[in-house]
């Protein structure tokens, strides 16, 4: 008789699936995931430790309403018809989303480059990508997007990896025309010149996730949001499923959000600290001819055909980056560096000053 292997015996979407594995190298300094290098809010430290006993035995809140009431006063989203989800991660909002909405076959549009888990988690899902260039100026090709007439349209703004801003042009005239449901990450939106958040009171098919894990600086604790319509947001809470958010993550992230100087206010600080950072970079990194891409996040991307090469030089110095191979070449401004790409993350000077310090000489020996 014979047996079927286990990898023929799992979904043939799982087990073609590679395991997320991005170079996790120990380095002194880790600037390769766009968390936030100044660390926690006090506030949320001090819940951590005053947990009770009887807080870590039972069970956590079932949908953490508080913790999705207090983020939607935070976004002075009050309006009746607006809810939010929350999810182990915004990760988990996003996957959560294409189950809910999503059935096998169903088409996911989305431009490249773009957030690397979005093909994950549509092929985990089942669903057919439909990938659409960005445009020359990194923007998304609205009518090609809608064009495709998707289920679900994903949209990232600021956009990762490139960094770049979407206009509100392109982005309203998704929301206005696409077919089903729009789906607006903005991981990074802290740190850039426009909010879409707004968008969802244009439209009840629009869903706009958040984090706490890149300004609110807590990636540890896996919180994320979603926030749309209530009709919305309640059905990707039913794809999510219960007790996502543990009790922990909950009430940090309940403290992080308290408007006072150790939650929200060290927040909106480190915020600041960082858009002046990645100026600062920006402009030390042009006297090494090295030119980013415009940001509009807490991470500068610089094209560099030596991007693979100049990443490990910077790993055997003790700094860590990411670098990105092929970003694809569709983009003229990616096409000069052969889609190949440096992404820095931005945080306290001392560290980009030593990033700074381990590129110089790669650079001068070219
Ligand atoms: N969206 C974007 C654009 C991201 O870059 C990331 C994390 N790198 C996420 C979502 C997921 O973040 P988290 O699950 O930590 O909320």
């Amino acid at each position: 008789m014979t047996m079927i292997t286990l990898p023929q015996l799992a979904r043939a979407s799982v087990s073609s699936l590679p395991l997320y594995a991005p170079d996790l190298t120990a380095c002194a300094i880790d600037l390769s995931d766009n968390t936030n290098l100044w660390g926690a809010p006090p506030a949320a430290m001090r819940a951590i430790r005053d947990v009770t006993a009887g807080m870590i035995a039972r069970y956590p809140s079932i949908y953490s309403a508080d913790l999705g009431g207090a983020y939607l006063r935070y976004l002075g989203l009050g309006s009746a018809g607006v809810g939010i989800a929350t999810g182990c991660g915004s990760d988990d909002v996003l996957d959560s989303t294409m189950r809910a909405f999503g059935s096998p076959g169903d088409a996911i549009a989305f431009s490249t480059p773009t957030f690397s888990m979005i093909p994950t988690f549509a092929q985990l899902n089942d669903l057919r990508p439909i990938t659409i260039p960005l445009t020359a100026q990194f923007d998304v090709d609205a009518q090609r997007l809608v064009d495709a007439r998707a289920k679900i349209t994903y949209l990232c703004a600021p956009n990762n990896p490139t960094s770049t801003a979407l206009s509100r042009a392109a982005v309203e005239y998704v929301v206005d025309h696409a077919h089903g449901i729009v789906v607006i990450d903005g991981a990074y939106e802290e740190f850039a010149a426009e909010s879409f958040v707004g968008q969802v009171e244009r439209s009840d098919r629009v869903i706009v996730t958040r984090t706490m894990s890149k300004a609110f600086g807590l990636a540890g604790l896996r919180v994320g949001f979603g926030i749309g319509s209530v009709a919305l947001v309640r059905l990707i809470e039913r794809a999510r499923g219960p007790y996502k958010v543990n009790a922990l993550a909950e009430c940090a992230s309940v403290a992080a959000l308290d408007d006072s100087a150790d939650g929200l206010d060290w927040v909106k600080a480190h915020v600041q600290l960082a858009i002046e950072n990645r100026v600062k970079l920006d402009v030390a990194l042009r006297s090494l001819a090295l030119v980013a891409l415009a940001s509009e996040a807490n991470f500068l991307l610089v094209p560099s055909a030596r991007a693979v090469e100049l990443t490990e030089r910077l790993k055997s110095r003790g700094i860590l980056v990411r670098s990105f191979a092929n970003l694809g070449v569709d983009v003229p401004l990616l096409a000069e560096s052969g889609g190949a790409a440096l992404r820095i993350g931005v945080g306290p000077w001392p560290m980009l000053q030593s990033l700074l310090d381990a590129l110089a000489p790669e650079i001068e020996c070219e």
